[in-house]
């Protein structure tokens, strides 16, 4: 017998695949409709001995189900659960069922997206995806982009291309907010930005830029002929949804000759509403955009986007000519996904939100930010409705940051009032109330929420902050 007559030993017989994919996506849907009888998080550290995760490799394999049935029963359930009705922490994400199966399609189908000539078809798909989003930004015809890992990414591919496209971009300040998100920072280090050059504008208590600081700032730089190469407005600020004003960031990148970049990562798809559109008024003058369609259009993570005003400019930045990529380069560079981003071999994440779209509609999805939106200001609602709960900030963009103040809490000290805050949380996540996390406004730990999720409901909400008000009532200091 010739080596050819031998099977891998990596395939399974045609009936087999079938039963291992039916018994998944069974798991799959009967996760889906018991997920609100499940608590939000269930991440208590794991035996892992009980677990039985064998350090070596097994050098044979075992049947796929039971393979499955342990992911399933072991590993899968062992984490948060951010599609939870009542998961309100970090930035919630719910991927719709569609969604689901155009990741799953995407990795049968083994697209390699990163030249049109190995994905013309899905290569297609992608521009009209992201091109969907350049005009709910309403960026002018001929902007483009693509479509990255996450926010991260693409406030990288951002940076860079900023940098790339500057006449003279050594020595130059980047300018963000100091609430402007990590990876802004970081953004900058990977591209040789350092700390010197990164200006932390201040904001105001809500989080949104202090715009009159940013024009000082730049004036002062420039007295000091230090040149202005970005400026990084946010359009919902991490912690607590704060619309910079971009109108007036976009004015100051002009005088200064700046690059003009909008993170609107989980805020961006809020101008697929009326009031969403309104608090981003002038991010359609950006040079640059970031948008998370995994965190606020229901896509299963990854899936990022970065929108360019001139799409050239990410060409520059990183296009390369190797000499084993040459056949893909007889098309139109421009076109290929690889010659616009950092990585070459990209999966096709524009399925996901194709289908999804087709599948319900942008109408759809608006109603769902819409709903979120009205959660929000619920929310806040009842916050002030409570003797115990006080609000901090918000709503802004699905976001409302609270204090718990128990009986006693005119004695408390600034750490005592901290820890409070910090012991609700981990409790409501702990009991399986609700998943909120914490975060800083004015020098105070609060309680934050965030409602993006398209599951939640207002009893979840109700539920949520009832829960914290009657702990909060019961609060005894240890
Ligand atoms: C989440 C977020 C990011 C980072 O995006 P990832 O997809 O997590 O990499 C950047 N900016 C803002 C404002 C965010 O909310």
């Amino acid at each position: 017998m010739s080596r050819d007559d031998v099977e891998s030993g990596l395939e399974l017989d045609a009936e087999a695949m079938r039963a291992l994919g039916y018994a998944a996506v069974d798991a799959l849907v009967e996760r889906y409709v018991r997920l609100p009888d499940a608590a939000p998080w269930d991440g208590r550290p794991v035996d892992r001995p009980a677990l039985n995760l064998p350090a070596d490799c097994p050098e044979e394999g075992a049947p796929a189900a039971e393979v499955l049935e342990r992911a399933l029963r072991d590993v899968l359930p062992h984490a948060a659960r951010l599609d939870h009705p009542r998961f309100l922490a970090y930035v919630p994400s719910s991927p719709t069922w569609p969604a689901v199966i155009g990741d799953l399609l995407a990795a049968g189908f083994d697209v390699f997206q990163g030249t049109r000539l190995a994905a013309e078809g899905p290569c297609a798909v992608e521009d009209v995806v992201v091109d969907w989003f350049r005009r709910w930004i309403g960026l002018p015809e001929g902007a483009g982009g693509l479509l990255t890992s996450g926010g991260s990414a693409a406030n990288l591919d951002a940076v860079v291309a900023a940098r790339e496209a500057a006449s003279a971009p050594a020595g130059g300040l980047v300018y963000v907010s100091a609430e402007a998100h990590s990876s802004m920072e970081r953004a900058c280090r990977v591209a040789g930005i350092g700390a010197e050059r990164i200006r932390a504008v201040p904001c105001a208590r809500g989080g949104a830029m202090r715009t009159g600081e940013l024009a000082r700032q730049l004036e002062a730089d420039r007295r000091a002929g230090r040149r202005a190469l970005l400026i990084g407005a946010t359009a919902g600020t991490t912690s607590t949804g704060a619309v910079d004003d971009l109108p007036a960031v976009a004015e100051l990148a002009r005088q200064h000759g700046a690059w003009f970049h909008v993170d609107a990562a989980y805020g961006g798809f809020a101008c697929l509403v009326a009031r969403g559109r309104a608090a981003l008024a002038g991010i359609e003058r950006a040079d640059s955009v970031t948008m998370d369609p995994h965190k606020w259009l229901f896509q299963p993570i990854e899936a990022g986007c970065l929108l360019m005003r001139d799409p050239s400019a990410l060409l520059r930045a990183f296009h390369a000519d190797p000499a084993y990529l040459r056949d893909a380069h007889e098309h139109d560079v421009l076109s290929n996904p690889a010659d616009r981003g950092l990585q070459l071999t990209r999966s096709f994440r524009a399925l996901k939100i194709w289908m999804s779209l087709m599948t319900f509609g942008r109408a759809a999805h608006a109603r769902a930010i819409d709903r979120a939106l009205d959660l929000a200001v619920e929310a806040a609602t009842r916050v002030g409705d409570s003797e115990r709960l006080a609000l901090v900030t918000g709503p802004q963009l699905g976001i409302l940051t609270f204090e718990a103040r128990p009986d006693g809490w005119e004695a408390l000290d600034g750490p005592a009032r901290d820890g409070v805050q910090e012991a609700l949380s981990r409790r409501a996540r702990e009991e399986g109330a609700a998943f909120l996390s914490t975060t800083r406004v004015g020098g105070r730990r609060v309680l934050r929420m965030c409602i993006l999720g398209h599951r939640t409901r207002s009893a979840d909400v109700a539920a949520a902050l009832a829960w914290l008000d009657r702990a909060a009532a019961s609060w005894r200091a240890a």
